[in-house]
């Protein structure tokens, strides 16, 4: 097991900047996930790691050593990809086992390595199949396998489970914090799926055009968001944002149908403020609600997700997502009132998209 740190880290491709101003430093035994939208630099950032990508400036240390100019093989990281990229001619036994075979390692311990692996990933049936003849889940699991044989300081994972279903990902997912939990391998996760990011992590790296955006555990980024693009970008459906403006020593919509007497954050120079509040963080009441916060909606469309459902409402000109229960929820055209607890909003500086302390 090793520490990963990456100082400065900057990755040119020709005029464009794919990562700047990196710094991190993955803990021994961390899980660590690289989470943030399609071309915000986190597969650039891993290859880095991984050595399939040169490093423009800044240093690299595994292990507390300098891996900039180091031989991919000879950084201690394997690899897993969302592609498996098995051999489709080779066995699961040979596809385990075929890097140990380069880097000479006698026969029986080869045997006994790929079967150690083979019994914790569940694949002891299946070591004499080919590719073709297993499920995608049980690929995955073999590309996993050859991972593990190599007994790396570090996983570096890139997407492994985008291209399984639903379900199937669910499940693997489970297995991989199982799998985690009992090798206590340092690991580097990308994905864009803030799911696996919230379930796997201990902590998140969200990453926004090139740049860290925020570091923090799961609770961290979901809770205390550090800017408007974190709150955005994790939680699902994504926070509602109304913009208000200071009128007098009130902050209001612009129409004023949603208007605060008072803020809890520390407003001191802003006009303007950004208010955000998770759709489940806003509670529906009966239309004569008169509660401090409270104000009137009309279900504008309802959707049920089973469990769960989620209203459409129209609070005069603002639109707003609220999540509630699913037993019995308000239908389409329902009047009522929706309160904005202000233990659980967020309020972000427009000119910065910086959270506000509370005040
Ligand atoms: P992500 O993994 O977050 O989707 P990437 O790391 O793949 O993002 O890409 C980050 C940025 O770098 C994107 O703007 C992408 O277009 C650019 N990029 C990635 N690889 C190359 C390349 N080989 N040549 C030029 N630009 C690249």
């Amino acid at each position: 097991m090793a520490t990963v740190t990456l100082t400065n880290i900057e990755k040119k491709y020709g005029a464009v900047r794919a990562v700047e101003h990196f710094d991190l430093e993955v803990n021994d035994g961390e899980f660590l996930v690289l989470l943030g939208p399609s071309g915000c630099g986190k597969s650039t950032t891993l290859r880095m790691i991984a050595g399939l990508e040169s490093i423009t400036a800044g240093d690299l240390l595994i292990g507390g050593k300098r891996m900039n100019e180091v031989e991919p093989k000879d950084r201690g990281v394997a690899m897993v990809f969302q592609s498996y990229a098995l051999y489709p001619h080779k066995t699961v036994f040979d596809n385990m086992a075929t890097a140990l075979k380069l880097q000479r390692v006698p026969k029986d311990e080869i045997k006994r390595r790929v079967g150690e692996a083979a019994t914790l990933l569940s694949l002891t049936e299946l070591l004499d199949r080919k590719p073709a003849a297993l499920s995608g889940g049980q690929r995955q699991r073999v590309a996993i396998g050859r991972a593990i044989v190599r007994t790396p300081e570090v996983f570096l994972f890139d997407e492994p489970l985008s291209n399984l279903d639903a379900k199937l990902r669910v499940r693997m997912r489970m297995e991989l914090q199982e799998l985690h939990r009992r090798l206590g391998v340092t690991s580097v996760y990308v994905t864009h799926d803030q799911v696996e990011a919230m379930t796997l992590a201990d902590r998140i790296v969200v990453m926004d055009s090139g740049r860290i955006a925020q570091v923090g555990t799961p609770r961290d980024v979901y809770e205390r968001p550090a800017t408007e693009f974190v709150a955005g970008f994790i939680g699902s459906p994504a926070m509602n944002f109304i913009p208000l403006r200071r009128e007098g020593s009130a902050w209001k919509a612009e129409d004023g149908t949603i208007a605060f007497d008072t803020l809890p954050f520390d407003t001191t120079g802003c006009d303007r403020v950004i208010l955000g509040i998770r759709p489940e963080h806003i509670e529906i009441g009966a239309a004569s609600e008169t509660a401090a916060n409270a104000y009137p909606a009309r279900v504008r469309l309802a959707e049920l997700h089973g469990a769960d459902a989620l209203l459409d409402l129209t609070v005069g000109c603002v639109q707003m997502l609220a999540r509630v229960g699913g037993a019995d929820h308000p239908t389409e055209g329902t009047e009522l009132s929706m309160v904005i607890p202000p233990r659980l909003m967020h309020a972000f500086d427009p000119a910065t998209g910086k959270a506000l302390p509370q005040g």
